[in-house]
Order: C-alpha cells, then structure tokens, then sequence
C-alpha cells in the first residue's frame, strides 16, 4: 500500500520538498506519496486532522506553523523540545510524536557535506530566532571548543545562553560584544538574506580560511557570503545543503532507509557568484 507524507505551511509555491522526497523515494525504492498542503493561519490542526483521517504517516512542518506543531504533538523528542519548535511528526494511532531535524540537517551539511569538523572549533551563530535555537543542541554535541550567539535584539541571545548553557560551552551576546575574536565557522541563521540585507557582523569575526555559511539558499552570493569572501573565508556554502540533510533525516525516521543527499544537494544548488 502506497503511503502518504506531506509538507504543511503557508505559502508553498516554491517548495522543494515534494520534489526531494519523492527523489528520495525512487531511489531507495519505497512505496509512497509525498504532497503539499497549504493551511490557513489558523487552520494547521483542522489540516493535519484531515490527513490523518485520510491515512497519513507524517508530515513536514514549516512556516508558519512550527510552534502549533510544538502544541499538536502527543510527544515530543528531545530536539523538538528543546528548540521549542517541530520540523516533523509520525503518526501511530492516537499518537503524534514530534522531531526537529533543521539544526542536525545543518550539522549534517556542515560536517559530512562540507568536511568542516566543529568538534574543538570555534563556531560563531548570527542569529536567535527559530533556525537558531533549533541548531543549539546539535551544535553544542559536536562539542566545539566555543560557541557564541551574536543577535540584534540582545535578550532574545541571552534567553538562549540561559537556556542552552548547560549543554556545552556557550557564549551569548550582542554584534559589537566581542571585540577582535575570530571563528572557524561563522552561520548566519539569521533572515536577513532574504531581503538583500547584511547584519551587522563585524568583518574581524572570519578567521583566514573558515567556513560561511547562509542558511537561505537560492540566492546566489548574499551580502554576508559577499563579506565572508572578501574577508578571508576559505569556503562559502548556503543552506541548500541543509535543507536536503534534514529531509534525509525525516525520511530515515520514518522510513528506516537513508536516502543518498549528495545527487540532489547538486542538482538544486545555484552558484555562489
Ligand atoms: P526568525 O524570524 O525566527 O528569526 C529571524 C532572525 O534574523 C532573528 O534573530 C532576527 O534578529 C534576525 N534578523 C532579521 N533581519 C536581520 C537584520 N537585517 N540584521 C540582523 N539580524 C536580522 O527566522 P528563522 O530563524 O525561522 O529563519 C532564519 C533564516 O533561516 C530564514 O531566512 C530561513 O529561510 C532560513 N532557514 C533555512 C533552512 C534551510 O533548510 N536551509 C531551515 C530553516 C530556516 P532579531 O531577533 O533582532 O529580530
């Protein structure tokens, strides 16, 4: 019997997931369906009842939904938990178990895809929304010698050291908090790319032949890429990556087979120029 999974936001006119999914899906040769459901903004639990009801396994949740997952779910692992957000769900009888694999796929993408060790590095996020916290906690296991999350709005950095500190070596502050250090992998995980925009991160922070990264893809060479360059970076990735990482990471949850990222991580990249 075919099984179903779904994407479920709000808008999804260019999403690549049903197109990843079901690449995924012939080459590891599992039987499945894989849609998108737009829902309207306070429609996500009618719209996940409905699938459901109509035999779904799991589903993908992105925005703006992420935090009505978080309050849907019958259970909630621990990343899901933790970032206060959920990227993914399966579905077994009454129960609605709840996963965030954003910060994993982007570990993922950094380490395997990329071959940058974050183990004993130094690793500098630009960021403290919902893309930030859930990259927290695997960020923090890989154990990096520091990390430190810079942010425009300084208590929302802060609540994230208050909650996260016990998990491993981090340091929270503003743009202009930490003088001349410098970073082995610098992330933004913040949205600023999106508009064209640069946030405020010092040129200093980009250590001679380091690792940028821009979790929004799709946008060739962004104004943080467009710095990182310029700077000294040795390598510049956007999030492409990632996406297809944590794709693979759902598929394996709910499948029990992991699908081959390298091929698809190709064909959707667009040049960094
Ligand atoms: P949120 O809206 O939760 O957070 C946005 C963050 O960006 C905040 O920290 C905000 O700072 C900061 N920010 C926005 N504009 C600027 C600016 N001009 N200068 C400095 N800081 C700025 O977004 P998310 O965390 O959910 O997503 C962040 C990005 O990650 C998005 O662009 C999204 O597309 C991308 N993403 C990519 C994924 C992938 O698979 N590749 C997966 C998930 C997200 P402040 O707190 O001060 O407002």
């Amino acid at each position: 019997m075919t099984d179903r999974y779904a994407l479920i936001g709000m808008p999804l006119g260019h999403t690549k997931s049903p197109l990843i999914h079901g690449e995924f899906a012939r080459q590891t040769g599992q039987d499945l369906t894989y849609e998108a459901i737009e829902a309207p903004a306070d429609g996500f639990a009618t719209a996940v009842d409905r699938f459901r009801a109509a035999g779904g396994r799991g589903i993908n949740v992105t925005l703006p939904f992420k935090i009505e997952a978080f309050a849907y779910a019958t259970e909630l692992l621990e990343r899901a938990r933790l970032a206060g957000a959920v990227n993914c769900m399966k579905f077994d009888g009454d129960r609605a178990i709840a996963e965030n694999f954003d910060g994993l796929g982007l570990v993922n993408d950094i380490q395997l895809n990329l071959g940058c060790a974050m183990r004993g590095g130094r690793v500098l996020l630009l960021g403290a929304g919902g893309a930030a916290r859930g990259a927290l906690l695997p960020f923090l296991e890989q154990e990096p010698e520091a990390l430190v999350v810079m942010n425009r709005t300084v208590p929302k950095a802060r609540a994230l050291g208050a909650q996260f500190s016990a998990y491993g070596n981090l340091t929270t502050g503003g743009y202009s908090d930490f003088g001349e250090r410098r970073f082995d992998i610098v992330v933004n995980a913040t949205s600023a790319s999106l508009r064209g925009e640069l946030p405020p991160v010092p040129r200093a922070v980009f250590a001679e032949g380091c690792l940028a990264y821009d979790l929004v893809y799709g946008k060739g060479l962004t104004p943080f890429l467009r710095l990182a360059r310029d700077a000294g970076a040795g390598r510049i990735a956007d999030g492409i990556g990632m996406l297809v990482e944590q794709a693979a990471e759902a598929f394996a949850w709910w499948r029990g087979v992991r699908p081959a990222t390298q091929p698809l991580i190709e064909r959707l990249s667009v040049p960094l120029t």
